[in-house]
């Protein structure tokens, strides 16, 4: 598709002049892409509750209708079944970019296919950020950081990446997609954001897409042994997705463009985190050791220092707190059961 000659809508909030964003709040347009995934889906809610029109952008590669069917019929939602490989046209004033699978176990399944995605896919929607002069927002994630020789990591951090590894369709793919961003930025005046999020759980993961955090808590309601990885000491730090929902839009509304780590900084090893779900679901559960994947990154723990100072964002739900509220969902979807606030 030929873009050159479309005609050029002004996006709202430059209409309005230098009205700061969280004034003229209403009736934004908004495009998500991935938002028919589990970040995604929590992002639309917060958005159309807020009074925005909310354009959700999705393959359906792993996402659902299901994460956003109770916005059907709503006037100021509307869903497109696209491929972000593929160009597209629309008229919005903020784009937040979230098509891309997250699940190793998905990432992987079609490496080349993740690349693209990464690469094309946000090429194309920094063209359409250019075009309509739209405010866009990348989800990178905290594997640009590899297996990071700094921890905790700061994002003046620039990683420990193995280019030519099994991951690298992601994290290189992630870290292509930062350059990108920053080059429409300085490039073409693009208004960017970028957020480097760390570990995220919550209701509406995918069932079974190999995460840890998934894994452990579909594992125990079934009463299957908890499978740790290697010796079970390797960490990530579990960030609840409303509290990732609140810093992405934190992010996108302020006035600096990043990079900014997202994530909680209680760090856990797979042990204590097997720990945390035996008492939270079932204090029988066994634990199976399994051979670990490769490339595994070590320990994983952010600085939140930036986002605190210039966002005013921190996290607010620990683990212990969290996990209750993922696994009421899983028990749901699993046996259909679900019994009000039982965890
Ligand atoms: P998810 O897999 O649940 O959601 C990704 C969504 O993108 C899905 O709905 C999927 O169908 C869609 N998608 C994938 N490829 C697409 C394509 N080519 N075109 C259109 N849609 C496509 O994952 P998530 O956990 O919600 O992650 C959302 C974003 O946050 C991703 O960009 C991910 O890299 C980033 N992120 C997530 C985490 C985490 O822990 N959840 C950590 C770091 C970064
Ligand atoms: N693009 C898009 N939607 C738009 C504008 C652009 O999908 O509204 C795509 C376009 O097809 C191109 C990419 O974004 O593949 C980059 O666009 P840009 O205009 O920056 O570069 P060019 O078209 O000059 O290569
Ligand atoms: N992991 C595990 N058991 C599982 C799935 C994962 O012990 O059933 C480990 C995995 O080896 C890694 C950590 O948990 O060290 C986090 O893996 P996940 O796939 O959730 O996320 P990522 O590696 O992207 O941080």
């Amino acid at each position: 598709i030929s873009t050159k000659s479309l005609p050029y809508r002004m996006p709202i909030h430059t209409q309005l002049g230098k009205v700061p964003l969280g004034i003229q709040r209403k009736g934004l347009r908004i495009v998500v892409t991935g938002g028919a995934g589990f970040v995604g889906s929590h992002l639309v809610d917060r958005l159309i509750a807020r009074g925005d029109s909310v354009i959700v952008v999705d393959n359906f590669f792993t996402g659902r209708k299901e994460n956003v069917m109770h916005h059907f019929g709503n006037p100021r939602f509307e869903l497109i079944r696209h491929d972000v490989v593929e160009p597209l046209l629309l008229e919005v004033d903020q784009i937040y970019h979230l098509a891309c699978p997250a699940s190793p176990v998905h990432y992987k399944f079609n490496p080349v296919k993740t690349i693209k995605t990464n690469v094309v896919g946000t090429l194309n929607m920094l063209g359409l950020a250019k075009r309509v002069g739209a405010r866009f927002l990348l989800t990178s994630t905290s594997e640009v950081y590899g297996d990071p020789l700094q921890h905790p990591q700061k994002e003046t951090y620039w990683g420990n990446v193995n280019p030519i590894g099994v991951r690298s369709c992601y994290d290189e793919g992630k870290r292509t997609a930062e350059t990108l961003t920053m080059d429409y930025h300085r490039g073409a005046g693009v208004e960017v954001r970028i957020a480097r999020i760390f570990n995220t759980y919550g209701p509406r993961m995918c069932l079974d897409d190999g995460r840890v955090v998934s894994n452990f808590v579909a594992q125990a309601l079934r009463k299957e042994p908890l499978t740790v990885y290697g010796d079970g000491k390797q960490t990530r730090s579990f960030q609840y997705v409303s509290d990732l929902v609140e810093g992405l839009m934190r992010l996108m509304e302020g006035e600096h463009v990043g990079p900014f780590n997202l994530g909680n900084p209680g760090e856990f090893t797979m042990l204590e985190l097997a720990k945390v779900v035996q008492d939270t679901i079932d204090p029988d559960a066994k634990i199976e050791y399994r051979p670990n994947t490769e490339d595994d990154p070590h320990k994983r723990k952010p600085d939140i220092s930036r986002a605190k100072d210039l966002l005013g964002w921190e996290p607010k739900v620990d683990l212990r707190k969290g996990l209750p509220l993922m696994v009421s969902d899983f028990r749901q979807r699993i046996f259909g059961d679900h019994k009000e606030g039982a965890t």
